[in-house]
């Protein structure tokens, strides 16, 4: 499966995204923080990736090596992206689930083990 294009976002709508980006496998985290949101991540080049509306209410969380930046909507506290660099190239996470119209239910996962990364 290639990249397609998916609208996205946060809870109450102030965060809205599109996000071209291959699901043909996403990835479920067991780290402290991934594994109490139940991310299922999916990775994009910055280029990919859009911000709509929502820049405003973002608030930045970091923690651990604090090279993700962990964007959550101030009002409604869904973290639907984050930000952050790999091997120099800025890149995006989505949670595959906050993808309008993606059953989460029906995507290849593979976990890793990023709590004893
Ligand atoms: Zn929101």
């Amino acid at each position: 499966m290639a990249a397609e294009t998916y609208e996205g976002g946060c809870h109450c709508g102030a965060v809205r995204y599109t996000a071209k980006v291959d699901l043909s496998e996403v990835v479920s985290c067991n780290c402290s923080r991934c594994s109490r949101l139940g991310w299922l991540i999916a990775f994009l080049p910055a280029s990919e990736f859009t911000l709509h509306s929502g820049g405003d209410n973002l608030t930045d969380y970091q923690f651990n090596k604090h090279v993700v930046h962990h964007l959550f909507c101030s009002t409604c506290g869904i973290e639907s992206f984050a930000r952050g660099e790999h091997q120099g190239a800025e890149m995006v996470v989505v949670n595959a689930r906050c993808l309008d119209g993606v059953d989460p239910a029906s995507l290849s996962v593979r976990h890793v083990d990023g709590r004893n990364l």
